[in-house]
Order: C-alpha cells, then sequence, then structure tokens
C-alpha cells in the first residue's frame, strides 16, 4: 500500500507512558510521527513543518492496545452478539490492533476442509485492505477441521495467512485427530497457533483439557 508520507506532532502532552515494563515513562511532551512511525520524544521540539499538530492539553499519551483474542466475522460486525462498529467502538477504549482467535461467527461458517481454508484466505486478505476506525486486525485465523493436509497450510501460508484460530472451534484439537500433526505444518509455514482450555461459552464447543493442549503443542 503506497501512502504519502505523512509528519505528525503531539504537544503539550502531561505523561508519556513507553509499554517498556523496565522504563515505562518517557521524560518529554511532544512526540513527532513520520511516516506511521515515532521519530523523536522530547521536551518542547520544534513541531514547525510537521503536517499535522494536536495540542494534547496536559493529558497522557499510551501506546494503543492489543485485543489479542477476537473473533471477527467479516468487516466490523460479529453475528453473535448482533453487533455492528464493535471493532471501531474498542478502537475509541484504545484498542489499535486487534488479532482473530478464528472467524467462528461467520453465519453458515463452514465445516470442511475447502471451506475453513477458503474462509481464512478471505479474512486474511479483507482485513490487509481494511482497518475499522483505523485499527490493525490480523484476521484469517484458521479453524481446524479434518482433511486439511501440509499442502494446505503451505499454501494459505502464501496467501497470507499468519494464524491458527483457537484450536477447539472446530472438529480438530486432540492428537488423536491430527491436531498435533496441523499444528506442526502450521508452523513449518510460519503460521502461529493459540488453543482453548476449560469450559466453554458455546454448546457445541468441547471441553478442552490440560492434557489436550499440551499433547497438541500449540
Ligand atoms: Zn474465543
Amino acid at each position: 500500500m503506497v501512502v504519502d508520507m505523512v509528519s505528525i506532532a503531539l504537544t503539550n502532552i502531561g505523561k508519556i507512558v513507553t509499554g517498556d515494563i523496565e522504563n515505562p515513562l518517557a521524560e518529554g511532551d511532544t512526540i513527532i510521527v513520520e511516516d506511521g512511525k515515532i521519530r523523536e520524544v522530547g521536551r518542547g521540539l520544534n513541531v514547525e513543518g510537521c503536517d499535522q499538530v494536536y495540542d494534547c492539553s496536559g493529558m497522557t499519551v499510551t501506546p494503543g492496545l492489543i485485543d489479542s483474542h477476537a473473533h471477527i466475522a467479516i468487516g466490523d460486525f460479529t453475528p453473535r452478539q448482533l453487533t455492528i462498529n464493535f471493532i471501531e467502538s474498542e478502537m475509541h477504549g484504545g484498542v489499535t490492533s486487534m488479532i482473530s482467535a478464528g472467524e467462528v461467527h461467520v453465519p453458515g461458517r463452514p465445516r470442511d476442509a475447502a471451506g475453513v481454508k477458503a474462509l481464512a484466505i478471505l479474512n486474511a486478505k479483507a482485513f490487509q485492505r481494511f482497518r475499522p476506525g483505523g485499527v490493525k486486525v490480523l484476521g484469517g485465523a484458521l479453524i481446524l477441521e479434518p482433511g486439511l493436509t501440509e499442502k494446505d497450510f503451505e499454501e494459505m501460508a502464501r496467501e497470507g495467512v499468519r494464524l491458527i484460530g483457537e484450536i477447539g472451534l472446530g472438529k480438530v484439537f486432540k492428537p488423536e485427530h491430527g491436531a498435533a500433526e496441523m499444528v506442526r505444518w502450521a508452523r513449518k509455514y510460519g503460521i502461529k497457533s493459540m488453543m482453548h482450555t476449560g469450559g466453554t461459552s458455546l454448546a457445541e464447543v468441547p471441553v478442552i483439557t490440560a492434557e489436550d493442549v499440551l499433547a497438541v503443542n500449540p
């Protein structure tokens, strides 16, 4: 994506939180951002020439939060909660990045290998092109279903899929289902995984024990 270089200055900041637990506060009252990256943090910096200047009126500036477990569907809509603009609403609470835990609430979501593969590729590509409210969404988290092959994982990785959604949403969640093998294939092609454990919020999702998690090794 080609974006014009834009410089943004935040001035008159009361407190700057870094997100680094070893060094939680930064000294300064000004942040200059260039081309989406922080270029300079300091006190009384020269902001002349910045395209946009925002006076923070003494407020605190923090890094954006990451929601690491969200069940997105298509676009900024979660059918299960009958909610539109939920991603944009999270942004108002400080969330600037969201990681899909599986697009399990897509109405009529496919339960076969070809279908879940298509769904993962579709969501990975759609959210590369769409930032609801400016939130960066890592979409396209594969739901494990029987019949997926190593070749499928290789193809999905090539098409931009970077995640296995919460293992346990599909029918494959124990080693005897092939779950450990699928996780190994995913790792081989740079795809990360997460796994459900314990009680569930959906009647159709089985209880997954700690032994299952250790055996699948997500
Ligand atoms: Zn979940």
